[in-house]
């Protein structure tokens, strides 16, 4: 048997499908986001990054890096063991009273990542509610399909954002059949929000819990930080809120918020909690200094709202196919796998930009895009930088321009 064969097989699948991916060697200069180092084949180069879920910034936030450094020099490092050995460290303990209060529930319970949070954290819920049956919204973040899956229990999909149809299902399963409703608040390949107020009178009128992953909007919407839900004034109508603290929090962890014995039987049954070491204490500080900041400065989120709107309003002016978004993320479409890594390519090696291809699985086939996600640091000449960058990049490619403006956002 010729085992490499089956490996180099799959990755040959992938190049032939055009989309094997590559990774570029990039490394991040605290105090000048979004200004990076590219270690290029052919030597260090500087790069703007325009596509970074780092939102905000607070990466580089002097107050989370402080916390983070503190904490280390401190306690030291490693948290010792998952919390079954090792017990809960203290910053873990003030970070989850944290999150609770963010979000105005009664306890939160930390995970390694956002996405061990929506796979261990649905699944369990899931398999704990008897004959569940899980609604899940078509355009759900593979972490919850997963979590949907491990579950085990029944699952029907409702067409994205799309009330009518999920009420369809919640009339067919009938008010007997216990049901979980599970979608995301703000959709981050399109930059569309879920009408969570309409979900939630659904939820409360044919008797389902609703289960919403806020990863994309923690920190940057509700007057403290606390995502869509917040802003909208339907957090406390929603059963479990989950969020990331890689993202706009710019550390690393995931996490659920509800009811307090809703976080005790995940925290008392989740394999994926149970069997893994905790988060070091200092990325527990460092996330707290974040949430904390934002919960009280609106500077961030204002400046990154006007910025994500004035880099749509460049682009839609420079005739670039801006996809409609209601938020902070500013997709750029292509429809073609491979254009679209010919433009990415392009953009880095001639003109230091730095974006990422989007190509399937992460969005369906032929709407293949460019996803750009301005900061409160992307400054009017780096977008107007940006805005020349493309055009050239497009007409190298042959893709077209629009002529007039389209009406902008
Ligand atoms: C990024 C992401 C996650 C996973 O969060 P991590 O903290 O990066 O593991 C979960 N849900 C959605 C919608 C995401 O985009």
């Amino acid at each position: 048997m010729n085992y490499n064969q089956f490996f180099s097989d799959a990755v040959n699948r992938l190049h032939d499908e055009r989309r094997y991916r590559v990774f570029a060697d990039l490394e991040r200069i605290a105090g000048r986001f979004p200004h990076a180092t590219w270690h290029s084949p052919n030597g260090e180069r500087p790069v703007v990054m325009w596509c970074s879920n780092d939102y905000l910034g607070m990466g580089q936030h002097p107050k989370v890096i402080g916390a983070m450094v503190e904490t280390a020099t401190r306690v030291g490092t490693g948290a010792g063991g998952t919390r079954n050995i090792a017990g809960n460290h203290h910053p873990l303990v003030a970070l989850e009273r944290e999150l609770a209060d963010l979000h105005g529930k009664e306890a939160a319970l930390l995970f390694t990542s956002g996405y061990v949070s929506n796979q261990t954290g649905i699944s369990t819920l899931a398999k704990l509610i008897p004959n569940c049956l899980i609604l899940s919204d078509a355009l759900n973040h593979n972490s919850m399909i997963e979590g949907i899956r491990q579950s085990g229990c029944e699952r029907q999909l409702f067409r994205h954002n799309d009330v009518a149809h999920l009420e369809e299902l919640l009339i067919a399963a009938g008010p007997q059949r216990n049901k979980l409703i599970a979608c995301e608040s703000l959709y981050s390949m399109d930059g569309d929000i879920a009408p969570l107020a309409k979900i939630c009178d659904l939820a409360e009128r044919y008797g389902a819990m609703t289960y919403v992953d806020e990863v994309h909007a923690v920190g940057m919407y509700g007057p403290r930080g606390g995502g869509v839900a917040e802003r909208d004034g339907v957090m406390h109508r929603i059963d479990v809120l989950e969020g990331t603290l890689a993202k706009a929090f710019g550390c690393l962890g995931g996490y659920i918020t509800a009811k307090a014995e809703i976080i005790d039987a995940v925290r008392s049954y989740a394999p994926g909690f149970i069997f893994t070491t905790s988060l070091p204490p200092a990325v527990c500080a460092a996330a707290t200094a974040a949430i904390r900041h934002l919960k009280s400065s609106n500077w961030e989120r204002e400046r990154h709202q006007e910025r994500a709107a004035r880099t749509k309003a460049v682009l839609n002016a420079a005739g670039l196919p801006v996809m409609s978004s209601t938020t902070h993320i500013v997709p750029l479409f292509v429809g073609n796998p491979e254009r679209c890594k010919q433009a990415c390519d392009l953009l880095l090696q001639e003109h230091g930009i730095y974006i990422q291809p989007i190509n399937y699985p992460t969005v369906a086939k032929g709407t293949e895009r460019l996803r750009i996600t301005p900061s409160p640091y992307h400054d009017d000449v780096l977008i107007d930088q940006l805005a020349e960058a493309l055009i050239q990049v497009w007409q190298q490619l042959g893709m077209p321009l629009h002529a007039a403006p389209l009406a902008a956002e």
